[in-house]
């Protein structure tokens, strides 16, 4: 189905406000309504850029719901603009379900790109970038999670996860126990004030550690397999 109103789907920042694009300001001020994955988060975001505009709220609870909500907007003619709590919407968020179901119903949003962690991370951490796989958030069970490493073990290319900071170590020893000393880098708070690279094996980032617990939010990228670079499977 053809809708009247416009679908776009807005990235916003991961950190620092100033990465917002002037696309991003101009549709989000143009827009009818604007859904959010977390209302008040997004509030304080357009209040930054004095943007004043109906909030809606979309995020995992209520996704059924609230897509026929979003449909009945466009079909009433709304420009609608989605956005979730940072970065890319879609991008492990429940922006993806938006998409998805949008798709279904007919419609293609419109794209209004900006920042992402798992880009900004690969593109500052000096490891492959003309491959690479992006594996989303790790399984939570150490079995899960252990048992993803060892599929992945023999890929060429760099691998990258989104961590929780309660995990950090717990991943880091799983890493130290099945890729033993490949390069590791975490990429913490990208784009904030206490953005940093930390790099080295697993084994000396988890030294980094002891006795202090891992803060913010994380990026995790991996070395791809040597061998499998040396056997020319990159
Ligand atoms: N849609 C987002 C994007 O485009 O990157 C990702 C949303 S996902 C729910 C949130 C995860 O992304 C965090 O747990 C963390 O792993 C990563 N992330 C988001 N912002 C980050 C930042 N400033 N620094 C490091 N990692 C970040």
């Amino acid at each position: 189905m053809k809708y009247p109103g416009k679908l776009y789907l807005v990235s916003t920042p991961i950190g620092n406000l100033e990465d917002i694009t002037l696309r991003a300001i101009r549709i989000l001020r143009e827009v009818d309504i604007i859904f959010a994955e977390d209302t008040r988060y997004t509030g304080q975001l357009l209040y930054h850029f004095q943007i004043k505009k109906p909030l809606q709220s979309y995020h995992d609870h209520n996704e059924r719901r609230q897509t026929q909500t979003l449909l009945q907007c466009l079909e009433q003619g709304k420009n609608v603009a989605l956005v979730t709590d940072s970065g890319t919407p879609g991008i492990c968020d429940p922006g993806f379900k938006a998409v998805r179901a949008f798709l279904e119903h007919g419609g293609q949003p419109e794209m209004v790109p900006g920042p992402c962690a798992l880009v900004t991370a690969l593109a500052g951490s000096g490891l492959a970038t003309n491959a690479f796989y992006f594996g989303g958030f790790l399984p939570n069970k150490s079995g899960a999670r252990d048992k993803r490493f060892q599929e992945l073990a023999g890929r060429p290319e760099t691998l990258i996860f989104y961590e929780s900071p309660y995990r950090v170590v717990k991943t880091l020893e799983a890493l130290k126990k099945i890729y033993g000393d490949r390069r590791v880098i975490l990429a913490r708070e990208l784009t904030k004030k206490f953005e940093e690279f930390l790099r080295g094996t697993p084994e000396e980032l988890i030294a980094h550690f002891k006795g202090r617990s891992p803060k913010g939010e994380f990026v995790i990228l991996i070395e791809g397999s040597r061998e499998a670079v040396r056997n020319g499977k990159e």
